[in-house]
């Protein structure tokens, strides 16, 4: 196997005095989609955000690429080739779709360079170049998920983490997304840690899925395997 993207060593991390985390691990390979999946409350945002440095790790340790990158403030994990799109999207509802996504290139050196992104973002989701001059607030559900991967995509992550997509999507839509999702895994080398609570939409497009419970991984494996074993399905995952 090759060498991993991401590696998560015994991670915990909380809020004030308790923690959510309890010695999380994890290993992400290059050019691959793991689904972090579990209950409500049980982790799975906090882990996204402490990876993406949102929330302080109080022990473990957090390597991307082969560099420690724990604790490492936000606007240099960035840099590193690191993008988190929160739950809600995080779009300014009040800016235009063109303004969104220019707000995803800030971090690229050159101006020719946002350019050339912005212009690969809009072939990438052609609903998008006749909307650029409406604010993000007036587009679909779907169009704004979209516009949220396209803002993050402007800042060329190595390693996106992605939080409950599907949130508000009809079935189709979010269908439509964890394909363009896989098309970018595929064919760009992007590596995706996703949390979802649509578990069977987060399995079809993943590689591996990782259940966390209580602030634990309780299981890790490939997608295949945790969508044909019967009895690892009822019990982890309730279907
Ligand atoms: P969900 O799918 O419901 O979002 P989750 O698995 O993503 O669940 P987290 O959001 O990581 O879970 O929450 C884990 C625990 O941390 C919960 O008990 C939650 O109440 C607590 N928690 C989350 N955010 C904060 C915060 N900002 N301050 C204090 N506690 C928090």
């Amino acid at each position: 196997m090759s060498e991993a993207l991401l590696t998560v060593d015994r991670l915990t991390a909380g809020y004030g005095d308790a923690p959510v985390l309890h010695g999380v691990s994890l290993s992400l390979a290059p050019g691959t989609v793991t689904a972090v999946l579990g209950a409500n409350g049980a982790g799975k945002t906090t882990l996204l955000r402490t990876v993406s440095g949102l929330v302080r790790a109080e022990s473990g340790r957090i390597m991307l690429g082969g560099e420690d990158i724990t604790r490492m403030p936000v606007e240099r994990l960035v840099r590193h080739g690191l993008v988190h799109v929160p739950e809600g999207r995080g779009l300014i509802a009040e800016l235009t779709v063109d303004e969104n996504l220019r707000l995803g290139g800030l971090w690229r050196r050159g101006h020719a360079e946002a350019r050339r992104s912005l212009e690969e973002v809009y072939n990438l989701f052609p609903a998008l170049p006749a909307r650029r001059r409406q604010p993000s607030q007036q587009l679909s559900g779907g169009e704004q998920q979209m516009l949220a991967l396209g803002r993050a995509l402007m800042a060329r992550p190595r390693l996106l983490l992605l939080d409950e997509p599907s949130l508000g999507l009809a079935p189709r839509v979010t269908a439509d997304f964890m394909g363009l999702l896989r098309h970018l895994v595929d064919s760009a080398g992007l590596t995706v840690l996703v949390v979802e609570q649509n578990v069977k939409s987060a399995l079809s497009v993943a590689d591996r899925g990782v259940v966390i419970s209580l602030g634990r991984v309780v299981v890790a494996a490939a997608a295949d395997r945790l969508r044909g074993d019967n009895e690892l399905r009822h019990h982890f995952l309730g279907f």
